[in-house]
């Protein structure tokens, strides 16, 4: 301030200064007789003018160089805005491709994998991925926790199917219940809709899974808060793109339940026969190429239509259910079963030799012989299991011909006297 005021003083006091040596000139004795045309005041009025011109310059080029200043000022102002809005729209953009990018991987996962259990391994790697470029790489991974809870389809409850805590999977049978946060998880499932909370700590969303309106679960992602609690816009920015990644995760989960679904017998929960015929003869290739054992096995209920007739339809189902859920118990994790017709079922055993087959069709005939079935109307009743064994031979053409030979075995146990195994 003191310098601008020293300065246009000096810039004021340089043409007054003229002005007066001027006037000291021109009424100077010297100057009136004419005699008196040089000299000290002549020279000085003259320096002073060319001072005083000079000043009126700089004036005007100071009033020039501010305008131009202003310009630039004005200018810069204006880049570093646009320069601002380049950055933001950058960031939003690549957290888009991000988002993008994580989607469709969940998406190809659909096609590409049939392991249920992958799927969702998987997927917890891309949604965990996308919250950690979401806060460039601000969370640590350590504290992270994402669960995907899945809906049962005939109970219709949630089951924590895996879980993300730090950086390591687990799997349904291997979650320690003590590691599972319920918060808000039935609720989301039960009004289908997003539940947040911060406590400090951790930001918790919990999302339902939703496909074509159907909830076939539910997603709850805790994140540190500590980095990220005081900006809204990341927080409302995460919410939008777990909720994205829901939505396809819902799909890619919808996907192969409605597989299972259809290969699936509703009743006995064995698979279908429809199923059988795809399965059997890529068993049968496998066993010719490898020269290893592969055995097939057909039973059928003795008398089951006594059973419908004396206690009813209802009675006849609740059979069934209790004869395949005994089978589910005798098979080998190899072994698969099949519901091949009414209260016929087929099995598979793979690397298994006809005696092999014979020992398990006698485990399981006795199994069913010594147990008890309620019927609808609360009496107890049993039923007794044949069964007809044959063995995979490298001389069949057609996966028909092992069916056909089983059938043969059980139509032979059937005329032996019934609840009896018959090898061919
Ligand atoms: P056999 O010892 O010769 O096998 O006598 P069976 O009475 O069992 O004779 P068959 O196998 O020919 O009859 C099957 C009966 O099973 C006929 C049908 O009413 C009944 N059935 C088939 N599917 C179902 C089902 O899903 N539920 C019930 N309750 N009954 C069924
Ligand atoms: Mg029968
Ligand atoms: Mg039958």
């Amino acid at each position: 301030m003191l310098k601008q005021v020293l300065l246009l003083s000096l810039i004021i006091s340089i043409p007054l200064v003229t002005l007066v040596l001027a006037a000291v000139y021109h009424f100077s004795p010297a100057y009136l007789n004419n005699s008196f045309v040089g000299g000290f005041p002549a020279l000085l009025t003259a320096f002073s003018s060319l001072c005083a011109i000079y000043c009126v310059c700089l004036i005007v080029l100071a009033f020039f160089i501010n305008d131009k200043n202003k310009t630039l000022h004005a200018r810069h102002d204006a880049l570093a805005q646009s320069h601002e809005d380049v950055a933001r729209e950058n960031k939003t953009l690549s957290s888009k491709v991000d988002l993008l990018s994580a989607t469709r991987e969940i998406s190809l996962i659909i096609t590409h994998e049939v392991d249920f259990q992958k799927i969702l391994g998987k997927s917890l790697e891309i949604i965990a991925q996308m919250i950690n470029s979401s806060f460039e790489g601000k969370v640590s991974d350590d504290k992270e926790e994402i669960t995907i809870f899945l809906k049962d389809e005939v109970s219709g409850r949630l089951t924590p199917q895996a879980q993300r805590k730090g950086t390591a999977i687990v799997f349904e049978d291997e979650l320690p219940a003590q590691s599972v946060d319920w918060r808000n998880v039935n609720e989301s499932l039960e009004h289908s809709r997003l539940f947040f909370s911060a406590d400090g700590e951790m930001l918790d969303f919990t999302i339902p899974l939703m496909a074509d309106r159907d909830t076939v679960g539910v997603l709850k992602a805790k994140v540190p808060a500590s980095a990220v609690a005081s900006s809204e816009d990341y927080i409302k920015h995460l919410q939008d793109n777990l909720m994205e990644l829901a939505r396809v995760l819902a799909l890619a989960v919808k996907t192969p339940m409605l597989y299972n679904r259809a290969i699936t017998d509703g009743l006995t929960g064995l698979y279908t026969k429809r199923h059988l015929f795809t399965e059997l003869p890529v068993y049968m290739e496998i066993s010719r190429r490898h020269d290893s054992k592969l055995s097939f096995v057909m039973f059928d209920i003795d008398h089951f239509k006594k059973v419908n007739d004396t206690y009813g339809h209802l009675t006849g189902d609740v059979v069934l259910k209790g004869v395949s859920e005994t089978l589910k118990q005798t098979l080998r994790a190899t072994s698969t079963a099949y519901r091949y017709g009414g209260e016929e079922i087929a099995i598979i055993l793979p690397l298994s030799s006809k005696e092999d087959a014979r020992v398990f069709a006698e485990r399981l005939r006795k199994k069913i012989e010594s147990q008890n079935f309620v019927s609808d109307a609360g009496q107890k009743l049993k039923v007794t299991i044949s069964l007809g064994v044959a063995e995979y031979s490298s001389a069949m053409t057609d996966f028909k011909e092992l069916i056909s030979q089983a059938d043969t075995a059980l139509y032979r146990a059937k005329q032996g006297g019934r609840n009896q195994s018959v090898v061919i």
